[in-house]
């Protein structure tokens, strides 16, 4: 297991799966976690691979590779995202599913955690391509998962249509509508209000606590956001409507500017029409390889992993990291924005109000009783406030990073919740 962050090689630091335990060690080594519960902790509850055979629309037959990890059962059933992706590896599925039990535990939401993933292309797929794919892997995956086993929701290049046949197919296998099978679907099939907006919401929640600390106000404060998709474009329209100033907005095409604040809704608008961000009339269009380095007090990364490595981290010039996407920052990339004194917002915190609306979504379908936004958006609000105190007063006691003092928190919430059960035999 790997346990210092100095000797890992470029491969190493971005292979999500190391930098997991990266994190996992230093947090088990400064709670003095004993090794039998640091070896039930770091490993997964389970592994599934399944191989989808799926007829193309011309007529070929392909097989497709997908996975589910369950991480953690401690503390209720699993729970996590699905992403449909060619860049997805057992490694990044498993490092995911760590990192939701830890994220359920910093909000302390009675949830595990899991990930899945299928290995293809959503860009090159054809709907009626993506809806076998997603029928005949929800099949697979019938004897794992259910609203008191595991519960799946959108993750990267999926959404709610995708969540709406999981969720039929899973029903027609137990001959009854079964909705808290998933979550993220659609509002007339037991969605959640609030949830489309949920992580963008809890990231904002969070960054105007940690503006707090720096006595600042969200009108002196410029964000750069990197990923303008479903976390990004919420969190920057939401952030925006609250004062901030979106400076620049970085997507995988091209970057856009404006000093005095971007109208996120006109861009959004601007994106819908011509498909790019770029040559948007209200801003300049700047290089996307320099646009991270801009001053700024907010840099919210919404994209992908290893947005932040050794080789940039040295260049970043905001005050506050605030982590939308999962693994945005390597454990090398740590150390040296801890060195600069950057405020950092850890993925496990920033995001979880997805997973926390999720839960909303859950309980509602389960009561068959729904909420109205205010109400969802209030508990997300007092989730939030209470999570961000918790790790920042962690952080406080234990002298170490945020980062560290949220896996702390959570490892210990797990650990505890495994010692009250006791090992069954
Ligand atoms: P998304 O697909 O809706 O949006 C991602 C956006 O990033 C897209 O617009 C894409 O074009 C852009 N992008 C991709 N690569 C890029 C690059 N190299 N540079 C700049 N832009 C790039 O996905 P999402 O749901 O917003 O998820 C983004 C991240 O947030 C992922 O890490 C995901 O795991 C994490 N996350 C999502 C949720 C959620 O509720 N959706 C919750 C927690 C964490």
């Amino acid at each position: 297991m790997m346990t210092t962050t100095l000797s890992m090689t470029f491969e190493q630091e971005t292979n999500p799966w190391l930098a997991a335990e990266a994190r996992f060690d230093q947090a088990a080594a400064e709670l003095n976690l004993d090794d039998g519960m640091r070896k039930i902790l770091s490993m997964p509850t389970r592994e599934l691979t399944v191989y989808i055979p799926v007829q193309l629309d011309d007529g070929r037959l392909e097989v497709f590779t997908g996975y589910r990890v369950q991480h953690s059962i401690a503390r209720g059933p699993a729970k996590g995202g699905i992403r449909y992706s060619p860049q997805v590896t057992l490694d990044e599925v498993r490092a995911l599913a760590s990192w939701m039990t830890w994220k359920c535990a910093v909000v302390n939401i009675p949830f595990g955690g899991a990930k899945g993933g299928v290995v293809c292309d959503p860009h090159v797929l054809s709907d009626s391509e993506l809806e076998r794919i997603t029928r005949r892997y929800a099949a697979e995956l019938m004897d794992i998962i259910g609203p008191e086993r595991d519960i799946p929701a959108p993750d990267m290049n999926t959404n709610e249509q995708v969540m709406a046949w999981f969720m039929d197919t899973y029903s027609m296998h137990a001959r009854h509508t079964v909705t808290a099978v998933v979550t993220g679907k659609p509002m007339d099939l037991g969605g959640s209000r609030g949830r489309a907006e949920a992580t963008g919401r809890g990231c904002m929640l969070v960054t105007l606590k940690a503006l707090r600390r720096f006595g600042l106000s969200p009108e002196n404060c410029r964000v750069v956001v990197q990923g303008f998709g479903n976390v990004g474009g919420m969190a920057a329209k939401l952030m925006r409507r609250a004062g901030f100033k979106i400076v620049a907005i970085i997507e995988w095409d091209g970057a856009v500017y404006n000093p005095h604040g971007l109208d996120v809704e006109a861009l959004l608008a601007h994106r819908k029409e011509t498909g790019s961000i770029v040559d948007f009339p209200g801003g300049e269009n700047i290089d996307r390889n320099e646009a991270m380095f801009l001053e700024c007090e907010v840099l919210l990364p919404a994209a992908t992993e290893n947005a932040i490595t050794s080789e940039n981290a040295h260049r970043i010039r905001a005050k506050i990291l605030c982590e939308g996407a999962n693994g945005p920052t390597t454990p090398v990339a740590d150390e040296i924005l801890a060195e600069k004194r950057v405020f950092v917002l850890p993925d496990i915190l920033a995001n979880a109000g997805g997973v926390t609306v999720s839960y909303f979504e859950w309980v509602q379908d389960r009561q068959g009783f729904f909420w109205n936004e205010q109400l969802v958006n209030e508990r997300l609000a007092e989730i939030m406030d209470s999570s961000f105190d918790a790790v920042v007063s962690y952080a406080d006691k234990h002298r170490v990073n945020n980062r560290i003092a949220a896996y702390m928190l959570a490892l210990d919430r797990v650990a505890f919740a495994i010692k009250l059960r006791g090992i069954y035999a």
